[in-house]
């Protein structure tokens, strides 16, 4: 988890009260304060709060700054999102910098750890109840306790454990017996009355005898060093299994053993405590009875509340509704109260029928503008064209209704950079690297350029960590060896292409606004019958191999599963080596005057080891091209932005948690009859290979 999550856990799970200004008792939503911790790239590290929540800051004034006078409303919104980082800031200061430094071996002084805690609950904690005072009061107390006793330091995590552990211990709102009430008491104290019914409850493997952790005020060596006899932590458990046994033997009458077969925090089963399995062995005689033997004899576990007896009013709905087998038939009435369900069962019940419905992206009432053979405002890229051919539905979502994923920045325990920031780091690289040695009037040579390469990489590597900052130095260090290979192989790999070939543009855009001024207007891509579209893109390299002979290559640092060299348009997933193809002897011809310039080669260069520099450049077939298109430009035209039937599509989609998991599989069905004549088109675009 990024050390940003959990401050976020923190803040929106409602325990602090935040208030940016003591005197006029306002507080902040804490969703305001999550989302800015959630959009900032903070990523690892206490040290990189301050400056990341800074540099946020900032680039909120300069936005509302550089806003229009007539758009006074942006304004205001960006100065708010200023005030509000910078309360955080202020917040989040005192706290990150009373949090105690590592010493040299990585260790935290315990006193000095209970103090920055202390001084977090004495000011955030929020206080909404007789009990949260007491709790407070509490917390506090047993804080001041151990700071006041302790000059330990020890490892970072163990002094959290150590003051979780603490924090555990606390109690809060009890009472001595009384009559009337029920009554719990530790096992350490009980059996003494002579009940006739005992009953011992907790008894999980986790709960009991738990884990044993060193005490916090006095460790094993400090008990040791006062007094040999004194318990140490290894023996607690040996103590622990002694009481209960001593326990249990002394009680008379009956006794239930009790244990929490579920565990509904962690949503996974839990087991009975070893005590149990004892137990089971006496009773049956069987001294060598397992864990198997003892689930065998158990019943079914039983729950708090008794069969068709609710709690609450949210119990008594989820009753009705939830049956043995899944939801239940429910009255009329709740849908009618909640046109929200109502709404959702009949987007279900359409999905699970064999037609295509509005619930599977059909629009009822198609626009023309949405066709980019109909619509002179709209500029379509490759992976827009990619997206319709993979995924209807993802690209209506996407391009059409505009929902976009809540932007979150997700780093993992164990890598620094996915996929596409990887791919985003080497693609700097190459570009960096061919513009300067060509800028010279050089071809790649591995002997000559490998500590250019080398170099070149370390200074984009290092931006890259200052954005995204890797979870730890071995990490960093074997990503970074992934980088340098892929760059060795991409220097051999240039070095062998360019003795045929002189490369002329490196990353070269075109249709968009940071293009040089004569190629900032998108190309217009012929569709035939007097039909085209406005097409904008960003190539990666052109070559010059002959007079007015040219190649486009596009940089791929995935996987090339899906570019075989046999597969020209793999079912319309490929198209980008196409139409750049197109594109490029639009813009070749310009640039050349001549007009002759034309693209013998157009594909994919694939740099990395696991590729070890592979070149794919598919057949050019214009024609199939422009069937293609006007093929997805028919989905586009009839509004059936129906999802795909294939679960690959789905792995990597932004959508997934949007579309339930059997969307492939109504689709599928659907795909199946053939009636279904307006999902002709989409079949259409599976038949090119
Ligand atoms: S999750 Fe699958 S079906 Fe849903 S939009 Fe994405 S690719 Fe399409």
């Amino acid at each position: 988890m990024p050390s940003s999550a959990y401050p976020i856990q923190l803040i929106t799970g409602g325990s602090l009260t935040i208030k940016p200004d003591e005197k006029t008792n306002d507080l902040i939503a804490p969703t305001v304060m999550a989302r800015i911790l959630r959009d900032s790239p903070i990523g690892w590290g206490k040290e990189r709060y301050i400056s990341t929540l800074e540099k946020m800051a900032e680039s909120f004034k300069s936005s509302a700054s550089e806003i229009d006078e007539d758009r006074e409303d942006r304004s205001d919104f960006y100065k708010r999102k200023e005030a509000n980082a910078r309360f955080l800031i202020s917040m989040l200061k005192p706290i990150l910098d009373s949090i105690p430094e590592k010493d040299g071996k990585g260790d935290v002084s315990l006193k000095d750890f209970c103090i920055s805690v202390l001084g977090l609950v004495s000011q955030y904690a929020r206080v909404s109840s007789e009990l949260d005072g007491e709790a407070k009061l509490a917390i506090k107390e047993r804080l001041e306790e151990i700071r006041g006793m302790t000059t330990k330091t020890l490892p970072f995590n163990d002094a959290i454990d150590q003051i979780d552990l603490v924090m555990r211990g606390i109690r809060i709102g009890h009472s001595g017996p009384a009559p009337g009430c029920l009554h719990i008491s530790s096992y350490l104290n009980g059996g003494r009355s002579g009940r006739e019914h005992t009953y011992v409850v907790g008894c999980d493997a986790q709960t009991f005898p738990g884990m044993i952790i060193q005490n916090p005020i006095l460790l094993d060596e400090e008990l040791q060093a006062i007094d040999r006899n004194l318990v140490i932590s290894s023996e607690i458990l040996k103590e622990k299994l002694y009481r209960i046994a001593s326990l249990l033997s002394s009680l008379r009458g009956y006794l239930t053993l009790s244990f929490s077969s579920f565990d509904i925090l962690e949503n996974r089963e839990s087991f009975p405590s070893s005590i149990i399995l004892q137990v089971h062995r006496l009773i049956s005689g069987n001294l060598n009875a397992s864990y198997t033997d003892l689930m065998n004899v158990l019943k079914l576990p039983s729950g708090y509340i008794p069969p068709g007896m609710t709690l609450d009013i949210s119990d008594f709905w989820i009753t009705s509704f939830i049956g043995e087998h899944g939801l239940k038939q429910p009255d009329p009435s709740v849908f009618a109260c909640y046109p929200g369900l109502s709404q959702g069962k009949k987007a279900r019940e359409a999905r699970e029928t064999d037609r295509v419905t509005e619930y599977d992206g059909k629009l009822l009432e198609p626009a023309a503008e949405l066709d980019p053979r109909e619509n002179a405002d709209l500029v379509m890229s490759a992976s827009m064209l990619e997206k319709i051919a993979t995924c209807p539905y993802a690209y209506f979502l996407n391009y059409i209704l505009k929902v976009r994923p809540l932007e979150e920045v997700t780093l993992e325990e164990d890598t620094w950079l996915d996929a596409m920031q990887r791919g985003s780091l080497l693609h700097d690289l190459f570009n960096r690297f061919m513009r300067e040695i060509t800028g010279k009037g050089e071809k790649p040579s591995l002997k000559k350029h490998l500590p250019l390469i080398e170099s070149t990489l370390e200074i984009v590597i290092k931006e890259y960590r200052d954005k995204i900052p890797p979870p730890s130095e071995a990490i960093f260090e074997q990503e970074k060896k992934i980088l340098i290979k892929a760059a060795q192989v991409f220097l051999k790999t240039e070095e062998i292409r360019c003795k045929t070939c002189t490369p002329l543009f490196f990353e070269f855009p075109f249709g968009y606004k940071d293009a040089e001024a004569e190629f900032r207007d998108p190309v217009r891509i012929p569709l035939g019958a007097g039909k085209s579209f406005l097409f904008a893109g960003r190539i990666d390299r052109i070559d010059r191999i002959a007079e007015h002979e040219y190649a486009v290559l596009d940089y791929k640092t995935g996987s090339a599963y899906a570019y075989k060299d046999h597969l020209c348009f793999n079912k319309g997933k490929a198209l980008q080596h196409a139409l750049y193809a197109i594109a490029a002897e639009t813009i070749l011809k310009k640039i050349e005057k001549s007009g002759k310039g034309v693209v013998k080669e157009s594909g994919y260069l694939f740099p990395t080891e696991k590729e070890t520099g592979r070149l794919v450049i598919p057949d050019r077939d214009d024609k199939k091209l422009v069937e293609l298109l006007n093929a997805l430009f028919d989905i586009v035209r009839t509004g059936v932005f129906i999802p795909s039937d294939k679960e690959d599509s789905c792995k990597f989609c932004d959508y997934t948690e949007l579309c339930v998991e059997s969307v492939t599989e109504n689709v599928e069905r659907k795909f199946e009859q053939e009636k279904n004549r307006e999902i002709d088109p989409f079949r259409k675009i599976k038949t090119y290979e």
